[in-house]
């Protein structure tokens, strides 16, 4: 697997050989010091083997854990010593973690991030079972774990926050007439919430007891808690926090702040650090109050105090304590040149930080700019709705010094969807940020994963939109910036016969006749010899409402002689001649005045789930851009010519469970309305109507059911064109 260490790493054999006057180890602390050589990792993915890497870096012996559909993951086999937990939810079996922890031998456990990494009951039981929990003590876990609880000890503390309420009073009335002396829009938090769930936006009154519910209820589902607090929604905002550290003896550290204010669904998808036009005055004292924070809690190891940066009026507030290592760590590792997973083996072993608060300023000063991308299995044309299956093709940009990946998928391994869907995490430092934002949109260019539906290209358009290049980001920057990051692309005439050209091959690898390797490797050319073909696509983020018509392209293929082809598609036709690769299964087509290669992804595949199987989309990486197109079978053609009455339907964007239904049959619609709530990976997703005056005429499935994607939902009356 191709996994990049951070750039330019502190080169040091053993934890803490950089010393400073001011924190060097004294022989009097060393009685405290108690060195690790066994930890257990209780977490997944990219975090899982993130620690591995610098555990095994180290000397220091490691054990894993997996659960059952995590059994083939990379992280599962990344230490010879790795134990099933059995169901999906295991990795929260605090008994269960603790007791292999003992019989082991591990004297530490590091919880990397979400699972149990905030968890103080569990921070507790390691405690009072000998075990070191990598982290802060259970009692800073309880101060700052609690959204309500850690504004009370920042505003003690003389660090602002966002004016609100977080009291005990938990009643609607009380909550809505808070909510009214805020004034709207005001927003809806869990108190234990995390990863952007369990927020909500409330512009008025009268949207108040609908959102808190559904609040509730998801910070119920994922946190089993459903305590609010509501305060002020600061409308444009950016969000910037401060990588904090902290050691046992009262030394506390900024290692620079990062700014995450890219976000869909309240949750970052770029970071980076420096943050962009922040005023070096405004920088320091973010740093400042960040330090207070960590202080006021006592707190140890790494972690994360987020801020709310109100850009108009250069005014930041306290948001949250993050008291565990951050998804987004690697920017700071590249800017910093540290390694923060050591740094919390060290402060866990009870060592000093080693470095000043200086000497971290002079390494950030000389170190550029550093940006993460997060790539993650979802959809950015249907509201960035999680995808799932299995990764049919990745191929990685090069690593280097300055390009990291951080991953827990190779090719051929499935995006689970009982689980978190980000694959990866792309880091590039740079010595400006423009220099930084150029090197992550080539990497983002070669970047290619062909299965579940990604945001890459998503990501690489955000990068090259001119705002964000520039350095004017806000935490409204994707809706603001959306008619310019959702364009869509029309697929060029090449990219339809290439795209043709491998239907034609994939029909005849998966033909059922032969197995998939003895017809791919006795592939010459299709014998369907002269006769021609027509192939009908679609581009697969075309979404079209109700009673309009998908774009259906039409190609048309016949075959002169093997490797030789004449087609034709948008008025254009010319002949071309193809090859095909089967070692490397690639299939080469020249053009005229170009060549597009292509990898052959077989559909026997691309089930994306058990027992619910999708038609095969087909990948293609082109000089033009990265193209996902549906083959558009006679019923979609039928469909879009509409022949057919399910032209008015509403179709499921993922598999899911359906949570409400908010309408009826004969009710009429306004668009954008809201018709059914549905869940998939722990979120919630409001579908709502796409059109303007609709009839409901059935609602084809009720509360509780389980559909797969591409379901009949809703159906709608005939609608006049
Ligand atoms: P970060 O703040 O480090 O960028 P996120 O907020 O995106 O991280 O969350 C990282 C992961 O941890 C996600 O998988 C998220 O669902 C999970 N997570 C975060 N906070 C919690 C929490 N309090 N409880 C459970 N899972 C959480
Ligand atoms: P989580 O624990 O889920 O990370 P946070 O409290 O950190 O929750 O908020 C997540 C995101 O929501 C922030 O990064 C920011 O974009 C947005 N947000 C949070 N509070 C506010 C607010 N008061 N006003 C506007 N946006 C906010
Ligand atoms: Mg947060």
């Amino acid at each position: 697997m191709l996994v990049k260490h951070g750039a330019r790493r502190l080169r040091t054999s053993a934890p803490a050989i950089i010393r400073s006057k001011q924190n060097s180890t004294r022989a009097s602390d060393s009685a405290g010091i108690k060195p690790l050589e066994s930890i257990l990792i209780a977490n997944r993915g990219e975090i899982a083997i993130r620690v591995n890497r610098t555990a095994a870096k180290h000397g220091i012996r490691t054990t894993t854990l997996y659960t059952d559909p995590d059994a083939a993951a990379q992280h599962a086999h990344s230490s010879s010593r790795s134990f099933n937990l059995g169901q999906t939810s295991e990795y929260l079996n605090q008994a269960k973690i603790l007791a292999l922890a003992k019989d082991h031998g591990c004297q530490a456990i590091h919880p990397g991030y979400g699972f149990l990494s905030e968890n103080a009951d569990f921070a507790r039981k390691c405690a009072e079972a000998g075990i070191t929990f990598i982290g802060p003590s259970p009692s800073a876990i309880d101060d700052m774990g609690d959204k309500a609880r850690s504004k009370e000890i920042m505003n003690a503390a003389g660090v602002p926050c966002v004016p609100g309420y977080h009291g005990s009073d938990q009643s609607e009335s009380k909550l809505a007439s808070e909510a009214e002396s805020i004034g709207y829009p005001v927003l809806i938090k869990a108190v234990r919430g995390g990863g952007g769930k369990g927020m909500r936006i409330v512009q008025s009154a009268g949207e108040f007891s609908d959102m808190l519910s559904s609040a509730r209820r998801e910070a119920m589902n994922s946190f089993g808690n459903d305590e609010v607090l509501v305060e002020k929604y600061i409308t444009t905002p950016r969000h910037i926090e401060v990588q904090v550290f902290a050691d046992k003896y009262g030394n506390s550290l900024a290692l620079g702040e990062r700014d995450c204010s890219i976000q869909r669904r309240h949750q970052k998808i770029l970071e980076e650090s420096p943050a962009p036009e922040l005023d070096d005055s405004i920088r320091k004292d973010i740093w400042q109050k960040a330090r207070a924070a960590a202080e006021a809690v006592k707190y140890e190891g790494a972690g994360t105090v987020e801020f709310i940066f109100d850009n108009d009026t250069g005014k930041f507030y306290f948001m949250e304590m993050n008291t565990r290592l951050q998804v987004e760590h690697p920017v700071t590792e590249m800017v910093t040149g540290l390694d923060l997973v050591q740094w919390q083996t060290m402060v866990a072993e009870g060592r000093r930080l080693p470095l000043t608060q200086d000497e971290v300023e002079e390494r950030i000063n000389s170190r550029g700019h550093a940006i993460e991308a997060r790539i993650y299995a979802e959809n950015p044309d249907k509201g960035f709705i999680p995808d799932s299956g299995k990764l049919l093709h990745v191929r990685l940009p090069a690593a280097s010094d300055d390009i990291r990946i951080d991953t827990g998928f190779i090719e051929g391994d499935t995006v689970s969807s009982h689980y978190d869907p980000m694959i990866a995490k792309l880091i590039v430092r740079g010595e400006t940020r423009e220099d930084a934002v150029r090197k992550l949109a080539v990497a983002l260019e070669e970047y290619e994963v062909a299965g579940p539906v990604t945001n890459i290209d998503f990501l690489k358009r955000c990068c090259e939109s001119k705002d964000f290049a520039e350095g004017r980001v806000e935490t409204g920057y994707i809706p603001k910036h959306h008619d310019e990051l959702f364009s869509k692309r029309q697929p060029t005439p090449e990219v339809l016969v290439q795209a043709a050209l491998s239907s034609l091959l994939q029909s005849q690898i998966s033909s059922p006749v032969s197995d998939s390797t003895t017809s791919l490797l006795s592939w010459s050319a299709p014998q369907s010899n002269l006769q021609s073909r027509r192939f009908h696509f679609r581009t697969d983020d075309e979404d079209p409402a109700p009673g309009s018509s998908p774009t259906i392209y039409e190609v048309e293929v016949q075959q002169r002689a093997p490797g030789s082809y004449q087609v034709s598609t948008l008025g254009q036709s010319y002949t071309i001649s193809s090859t095909f690769n089967p070692l490397t299964k690639t299939l080469t087509t020249y053009f005229p005045h170009t060549r597009h290669t292509s990898r052959i992804i077989t559909s026997d595949s691309t089930s994306s789930e058990p027992g619910i199987p999708s038609s095969a989309p087909i990948h293609l990486f082109t000089p033009q851009g990265s193209f996902r197109l549906q083959s558009a079978t006679p019923s979609w053609v039928a469909k879009a010519l509409g022949t057919t009455e399910k032209a008015n339907s509403l179709l499921s964007p993922m598999p899911c469970k359906i949570l409400r239904v908010d309408v009826k049959p004969g009710d009429v619609v306004k668009k954008d309305q809201m018709l059914l709530v549905i869940e998939s990976m722990k979120m919630e997703t409001v579908i709502r109507s796409p059109g303007e005056g609709l009839v409901v005429r059935r609602i084809v499935h009720g509360e509780g059911d389980v559909v797969g994607s591409g379901v009949e939902l809703v159906e709608f009356e005939e609608v006049e064109q």
